[in-house]
């Protein structure tokens, strides 16, 4: 649970990042929470128990213990999986995300980067993954937002910023301080196989990145062609080809720098058809606000998508914009299928990978949408 600073009555202060006893209005004990001093979420609630600082360690060290049990009961068949969520681990304002042999870490509230709870949270790492290094990724904007004195993104434990890593037998490169930092969208890892199981014929992955969906494709598509706007991401996606032509593990892929609406349109002029085609954008939607405005974005992309398709065409559709529900992503979807005038089947309604747990009653742990469907006619 959060509190945003304006529902604080009377407006409450503590120091930046300690546990705070929370209340109602009407002075019922509500638990303990992490305090924000600066952030417009002033609160957030740990555990339902009044419990003092002394006890604050040992319970996310138990937090991180069960985050960690759990998903070494799910994730059976990779070595690359966001080992905590945050709120969906009780944990919140840590991620921690598991590239193979390289730990990716994010301290993302004052009460998580305090000295003490960081060496907490770093020692707990390092008993559960002996092996492996730790890097810290910083984010500037979070930061500033946190009111903490810049950092810089750096290791912290062990010897390695860079790995090979593999989700669904694909192999990616991994460097976390890099200049061309690279990383994955783990959270796509069990759509990427989904959508391989349909994917066939001719097939357009637009919003690339560093190609996670294009070299599933490319498995089993006779062509792969793989957009972005952004040219380091395609070079380091180019390299991943290389990495699993290798080991024969994927075909020819085409990597183009564009804009991905600019070509959905010059290609529909053209007349070129697919059987096959990705859209996996950047949230459109940061802002309540911007939803209308991001609707017609994802409208435009999948009305063109859907006219491109041949019949028994497969179109795979993505949104990780948390303030477009599933709903509205699906209305959307069957407008553009409507004005697109073809008819279109749901196969496979899908959402984040199991290692990215939702927690009823936080509606900011479920985000991502994976609609997969068949153009009938
Ligand atoms: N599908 C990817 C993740 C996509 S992230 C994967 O599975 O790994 C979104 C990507 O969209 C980023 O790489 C960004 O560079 C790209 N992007 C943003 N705006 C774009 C645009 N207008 N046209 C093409 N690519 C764009």
């Amino acid at each position: 649970m959060w509190v945003y600073r304006s529902d604080l009555v009377p407006p409450a202060e503590a120091p930046a990042g300690s546990l705070v006893h929370v209340r109602d209005e009407r002075g019922r004990r509500l638990g303990s929470a992490l305090y924000s001093s600066a952030s417009q979420i002033a609160i957030r609630l740990l555990t339902g128990d009044e419990i003092s600082e002394t006890q604050l360690p040992s319970l996310l060290r138990e937090r991180i213990t069960a985050a960690v049990r759990f998903r070494r009961q799910v994730m059976l068949d990779t070595d690359s999986y966001r080992v905590m969520f945050s709120e969906a681990d009780l944990l919140p304002g840590l991620i921690l995300d598991k590239y193979n042999d390289v730990l990716s870490m994010q301290a993302l509230t004052q009460a998580i980067d305090r000295q003490d709870l960081r060496q907490t949270v770093l020692d707990a790492i390092a008993e559960h993954f002996p092996e492996a290094s730790v890097i810290e990724r910083v984010d500037a904007h979070i930061r500033e937002l946190e009111q903490l004195p810049p950092r810089e993104s750096q290791l912290v434990l062990g010897e390695r910023s860079s790995t090979l890593f593999a989700m669904n037998g694909v192999r990616f490169y991994f460097d976390g301080l890099g200049g061309q930092k690279t990383g994955a969208f783990l959270d796509q890892r069990e759509n990427y196989a989904a959508a391989a199981r349909y994917a066939h014929g001719d097939a357009l992955d637009c919003f690339t990145y560093q190609g996670g969906f294009a070299l599933h494709l490319a498995r089993t598509c006779a062509t792969v062609a793989a957009v972005d706007s952004s040219r380091p991401a395609l070079e380091v996606g180019e390299q991943n080809e290389q990495l699993n032509r290798a080991a024969h593990r994927c075909g020819e892929i085409e990597w183009i720098e564009a804009n991905a609406f600019d070509l959905l349109k010059d290609y529909a002029t053209a007349g070129r058809q697919y059987d096959t085609i990705v859209l996996d954008p950047p949230a459109f939607a940061k802002t309540k606000r911007a939803v209308p405005t991001a609707l017609r974005g994802y409208k435009e992309l999948n009305l063109r998508a859907l006219k491109m398709l041949r019949s028994d065409g497969i179109l795979v559709t993505c949104s990780c914009s948390f303030h477009v529900g599933e709903e509205e992503f699906l209305a959307m979807l069957g407008s553009a299928a409507a004005d697109a005038g073809r008819r279109v089947r749901i196969l496979e309604n899908r959402g984040q990978s199991l290692d990215h747990p939702i927690l009823l009653n936080v509606p900011e742990t479920a985000y991502l949408k994976c609609v997969i469907c068949q153009v009938l006619a």
